[in-house]
């Protein structure tokens, strides 16, 4: 990886090589196994990405730094998609929602924020799209209404409106989020076009009866209507 201190440009060839061999096993009909195997090729990967990310923020290269935040998670994104389709498999169908939307999430930081010339408009936004309207039935959404009373900025640490970072920038190969630490709630509600995916309704009523909003099955008469807030990690 020392080469890539020198020359920034070889590290995108490389992202370019990884990144093809890791979306030629995104397709629902590659072997399991493989796609399992390729999921620790790019954990792996990133670790490696992580290690060299630091050695260019001890060097002050802030766009290096940067870059290597947007090969990490365009990587990640891919990383999840993968994990998806084995969810899918497996029959795990709220965790492929989950993977899906942090697909998703995971691109946008880096479509907003690539330092160089760096390929986003690749269509894979669009292919993302195209997996939540193909592979999964019309989901409802909760939006939760607030004041916030406290939020610290994730850079600095101090209180979001005292420092001079904006939220969803990159700063030294890190993205800047308001962490809300206090919050008062004024409303939940239904919506089509939420802030947050993962914020979904989890079942409905059909048939007569309580079900999964996912797989139609029947949920165990104690279910209560829920709410899943379900962020995955990675
Ligand atoms: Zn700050």
């Amino acid at each position: 990886m020392k080469a890539f201190i020198e020359n920034p440009n070889l590290l995108i060839k490389e992202f370019n090589e990884m990144a093809a061999i890791a979306q030629k096993k995104a397709f629902i009909t590659i072997g399991i196994e493989l796609q399992k195997k390729e999921i620790e090729t790019l954990k792996n990967y990133r670790g490696e990405l992580c290690d060299l990310k630091k050695q260019f923020i001890e060097r002050n290269l802030e766009n290096e730094a940067n870059l290597i935040y947007c090969i990490d998670n365009s990587l990640l994104a891919v990383q999840y998609e993968l994990q998806m389709l084995v969810n899918i498999k497996e029959d795990k169908m709220s965790e492929a929602w989950g993977n899906l939307v942090s697909a998703q999430v995971t691109y946008g930081t880096v479509v907003r924020n690539y330092p160089f010339k760096f390929e986003t408009d690749n269509g894979y936004v669009e292919r993302l799209e195209m997996y939540e309207k193909l592979l999964f039935p019309k989901m409802l959404f909760a939006s939760v209404g607030g004041i916030i009373k406290k939020s610290n900025c994730s850079i600095c640490k101090e209180p979001y409106s005292k420092c001079e970072h904006i939220k969803g920038r990159l700063y030294k190969g890190e993205l800047c989020v308001r962490e809300i630490t206090e919050m008062e709630l004024e409303e939940g509600s239904l919506v089509d076009a939420p802030a947050n995916k993962h914020c979904r309704m989890l079942n409905i009523s059909y048939d007569g009866k309580i079900v999964d909003l996912l797989t139609l099955r029947e949920e165990a008469q104690t279910a209560n209507i829920g709410i899943a807030n379900s962020g995955v990690g990675n």
